[in-house]
Order: structure tokens, then C-alpha cells, then sequence
């Protein structure tokens, strides 16, 4: 059994979050929020939030720090998660300085404990942006390469159409690359300083999973 692991994934965009995270689900009770999904749901929703985020992504910015905070924040109150004794997964948030300064201050009885960073090689995340695939209601993802679906365009649970995110092609996944970049040394400066970030190496969600799995139980098991 895992207990009270707050845990962050960090990583490029297309390096496998949602893939660890979908995969860590199978194994560990924890529950996720992603952030991407978060907005992706306010797009849909067509909130006023939704509209100005869906001009941001499609030209693959980042959403000012205090929408983000607000949005975030409002999640984790509805889901009653400012206490101890609780056990969550984040993707995508934070993921510039400001924004886990801010995320800190706010859940100071439990804060972030554990910040992996899925280290993947760009050439291979280009690579994976082609082939990838979305539910959007759920956030699950595909791969034709690696991980199809079992009727082509089709969600496997639900049967509802997949669709591209508008922000996959080449030219914006450029910028949202750039940005990770600019954001990423700060953010994982505050964490190591912090003593609880990891990275991990490797080409495929099948080499990184195995050694996220390892570190995790490693750290969280509870008898
Ligand atoms: P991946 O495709 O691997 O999930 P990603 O992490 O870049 O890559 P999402 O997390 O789905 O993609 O986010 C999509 C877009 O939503 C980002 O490009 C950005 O515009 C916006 N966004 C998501 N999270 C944040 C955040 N914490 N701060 C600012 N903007 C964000
Ligand atoms: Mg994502």
C-alpha cells in the first residue's frame, strides 16, 4: 500500500506523463489532476477561462500563473485535498518557479513530496507528437505506433471519437518545447533544494516505468 504520496511528474511535453500516470493507476491507489486536462475541460465547458486558455495553447504559450493557481487551487478544495492523509498525482502543475512557490504556500499541512522527472531524448518525443491521439473528456491517450486504439479512432472505453490536440503539430509543439525549457531550471532548482527531486532516463515509457514504480514503492510503501 502507498501512503501519502503527493507526487509530481515533471517533463517535456510528450516525454510520458499521462502514459506513467495511466500506468501507475493500474498498480497504486492515487488520484491524478492534470492540468492540460484541466483546461482541455474549460475549453469544452466554454468558460470564460476556457476561451482565453484555448487562444493561449493553440499558439502553445502558458496560461498566466494566477489563472493556473486559482484553477488549481479550486480543485484541490473541491476535492478536500488541504489536509493531511491524502494521496495525489500531478501533471503539468506546477510547472514554472511562481507557480509551486504559490502551490506551496497554499497546502503547507501537505505539501508536493516526491518531483520525478521522466528525462526522455527530444528527437524521440518529436517522434511520439505525430502518432499521438486523445479522449478528451478522459485524457486518455494514444499512439498509433505504440499503443493503439482497439477500433481505430475510437476511445477503448468509451467508444467516443479520439481527436488531435490542436497543439500537436510541429510548429507549436516547437514553442511548447522552448517553453519548457525556459521554465524547467528554476522549478527543478526549487525542488532539489527541497531534496525530493528524482529524474529518471530513458527512451520508452516501457524502460521508465518499471524504475518509477521501483522508486516509488521504495519510498511510500506503508505495512
Ligand atoms: P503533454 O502533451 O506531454 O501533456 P504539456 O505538458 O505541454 O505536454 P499539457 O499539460 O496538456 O501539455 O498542457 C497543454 C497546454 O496547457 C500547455 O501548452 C499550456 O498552454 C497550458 N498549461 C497547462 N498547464 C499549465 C501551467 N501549469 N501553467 C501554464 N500553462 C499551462
Ligand atoms: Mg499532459
Amino acid at each position: 500500500m502507498i501512503k501519502n504520496l503527493r507526487l509530481l511528474l515533471l517533463g517535456a511535453p510528450g516525454s510520458g506523463k499521462g502514459t506513467q500516470t495511466s500506468r501507475l493507476l493500474e498498480k497504486i491507489q492515487i488520484t491524478p489532476v492534470s492540468s492540460g486536462d484541466l483546461l482541455r475541460t474549460e475549453i469544452s465547458k466554454k468558460s470564460s477561462l476556457g476561451v482565453l486558455a484555448s487562444k493561449i495553447i493553440q499558439r502553445g504559450g502558458l496560461v498566466p500563473d494566477h489563472l493556473m493557481i486559482a484553477l488549481i487551487y479550486r480543485e484541490f478544495q473541491a476535492r478536500d485535498w488541504l489536509g493531511q492523509d491524502c494521496s495525489w498525482l500531478l501533471d503539468g502543475f506546477p510547472r514554472t518557479h511562481n507557480q509551486a512557490v504559490a502551490l506551496d504556500d497554499k497546502l503547507t499541512a501537505a505539501p508536493i513530496n516526491c518531483v520525478i522527472e521522466l528525462d526522455v531524448p527530444e528527437e524521440v518525443i518529436l517522434e511520439r507528437i505525430e502518432n499521438r491521439y486523445i479522449h478528451i473528456p478522459s485524457g486518455r491517450i494514444y499512439n498509433l505506433q505504440y499503443n493503439p486504439p482497439k477500433v481505430p479512432g475510437k476511445d477503448d472505453i468509451t467508444g467516443e471519437a479520439l481527436s488531435k490536440r490542436p497543439d500537436d503539430n510541429a510548429e507549436v509543439f516547437k514553442r511548447r518545447l522552448d517553453n519548457y525549457h525556459k521554465e524547467i531550471d528554476p522549478l527543478k532548482e526549487y525542488f532539489k533544494d527541497k531534496g525530493i527531486l528524482h529524474s529518471i532516463r530513458g527512451e520508452t515509457s516501457d524502460i521508465i516505468f518499471p524504475q518509477l514504480y521501483e522508486y516509488i514503492t521504495t519510498k511510500f510503501a506503508s505495512k
